[in-house]
């Protein structure tokens, strides 16, 4: 698809002309609570928002740190440290997922925290914004060490979460069976079997249908949404993939099944490329037994280097790993026509800047991966009333939910000629303010 067809369809590139005249940052800050601040000063700013609001926005409701110990299959003991963050109540329980990873620290999980309230908000879902998260690598451990670091990191925390309280849900690292474990801990505690604990649970246990599936599907429906707005042909679109996990694997796989062409996938190891398009499925195959990417050699793909993945050309990439992946050390050679964020926080607001100034649309990660935390959201009223949807109404629903929220999200872009980030954030931070606005500030 040619940049020049690409330009000429795109309606919200009205803020390029002025954002030419921006100069390039000299610096800026990887800590993901600062770039979330700083999100929250850009929108306040547009917005004109209540600046007791913004104080209040800027900071987390509580923040627990707990230390883990854990003995290791060969009698030593390892203490790993934990956390679990609530940003935001007002609006409802806490909801976000927990995270396993080596890179896991506090600033971090409040900075997930705060974008989880609104993606919540945007979606406007009955919930607030938390997460959790371990620095760990689970992939050092066995699987019994797994188990008990799970088990004990939800006995720590058992106080701040619970159905009504804060409601769990896997993130990187993290995935059904753990979920499981969480349950099961929570539940001999009180007593009684409790799954709207958390959710992303095994479906024999209360999960639900396309709950694994939702974040990917969910990615899919918003970029074909605005596809349509473009006039372009989803199946004709060259697409690369950053992160081959719950997220970029489940969105590849249904991109290739539409008949996309997706042109590189990758996992921690780097990438594969063909012109001519991956296979999919089969590197699902090689994933799901646990082997990395790097050593697949069954077609004549070619290796990719994480440092040099982002910059493919392409007309849709799109961030499916972790956070700072798009920065001001490579946002001049990125080369694609839309940004789809499906990690959470994966630009900087630096080179979100830069991206805009380049005429490159950025679907941002509060809109494009909202797919997970809406069926989180149908899993957890599943198990309220303990009456579970097939899974041609958890899609339905789940399409319903973000084509009109998409819609809400491009209609104020256009309205006040912002990006879709932008206006993403004043949906859900106006939303957020009213509800302050109308609950007051106890006492
Ligand atoms: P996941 O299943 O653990 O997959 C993460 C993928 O990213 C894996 O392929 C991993 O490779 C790869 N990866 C990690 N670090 C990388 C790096 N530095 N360079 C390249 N690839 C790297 O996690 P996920 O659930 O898909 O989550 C991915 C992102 O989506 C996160 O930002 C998460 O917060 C966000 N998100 C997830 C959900 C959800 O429902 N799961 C919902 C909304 C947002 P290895 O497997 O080889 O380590």
């Amino acid at each position: 698809m040619g940049r020049k067809i690409y330009k000429e369809a795109i309606v919200i590139r009205n803020e390029i002309k002025d954002s030419r005249k921006l100069k390039k940052p000299e610096r800026e800050n990887r800590n993901p609570y600062e770039m979330a601040k700083k999100q929250i000063d850009i929108v306040a700013k547009e917005m004109n928002l209540d600046v007791r609001i913004t104080k209040y926005l800027k900071k987390v409701e509580r923040s627990l740190i707990v230390s883990i110990p854990v003995v290791m299959d060969n009698g030593d003991l390892e203490v790993f440290e934990g956390f679990r963050v609530h940003h935001s109540t007002v609006r409802g329980p806490g909801k976000g997922g927990i995270r396993f990873s080596p890179d896991v620290c506090l600033d971090e999980v409040k900075a997930l925290a705060t974008w989880m309230t609104w993606k919540n908000s945007l979606l406007n879902l009955p919930l607030g914004g938390a997460k959790g998260g371990v620095c760990v690598d689970p992939r050092k451990l066995s699987l019994k060490e797994l188990e008990r670091l799970t088990r004990r990191y939800t006995a720590e925390i058992i106080n701040v979460i619970g159905p009504d309280i804060d409601i769990p849900a896997p993130d990187v690292g993290t995935d059904k069976r753990i979920m499981a474990w969480i349950m099961d801990v929570y539940s001999m505690q009180k007593g009684r079997s409790i799954p709207g604990v958390v959710t992303g649970k095994p479906i024999e246990i209360g999960g639900s249908v396309g709950r694994e599936s939702a974040t990917g599907m969910g990615l899919y429906f918003v970029i074909d949404a605005l596809y349509k707005k473009l006039n372009l042909e989803l199946s004709n679109a060259t697409i690369v993939v950053q992160g081959f996990g719950n997220v970029g694997g489940t969105f590849a796989q249904i991109l290739f099944e539409k008949g996309a062409t997706v042109l590189a996938v990758s996992d921690i190891s780097g990438g594969l490329y063909s012109k001519d398009g991956l296979d999919i499925n089969k590197l699902i195959k090689w994933r799901d037994q646990n082997r990395l990417l790097k050593d697949f050699t069954e077609e004549d793909y070619i290796f990719v280097h994480n440092d040099e993945f982002l910059t493919l050309d392409c007309d849709i990439l799109v961030p499916a790993a972790i956070e700072n992946q798009i920065s001001l050390s490579n946002v001049d050679k990125i080369n694609c026509e839309i940004v789809l964020e499906g990690a959470n926080g994966p630009t900087t607001p630096e080179a979100d800047e830069i991206l805009k100034e380049r005429g490159i649309i950025v679907v941002p990660d509060i809109l494009a991966n909202a797919g997970g935390v809406c069926v989180s959201y149908f899993e957890y009223i599943q198990d309220i009333h303990s009456y579970f949807w097939k899974l041609d109404r958890i899609n339905s629903e789940l399409e319903s939910i973000m084509v009109n929220t998409f819609e809400e999200v491009y209609q104020l872009s256009i309205k006040r000629n912002v990006s879709l980030r932008t206006a993403a954030y004043i949906i859900a931070i106006s939303r957020l303010a009213r509800a302050i606005e109308l609950r007051g500030i106890f006492p």
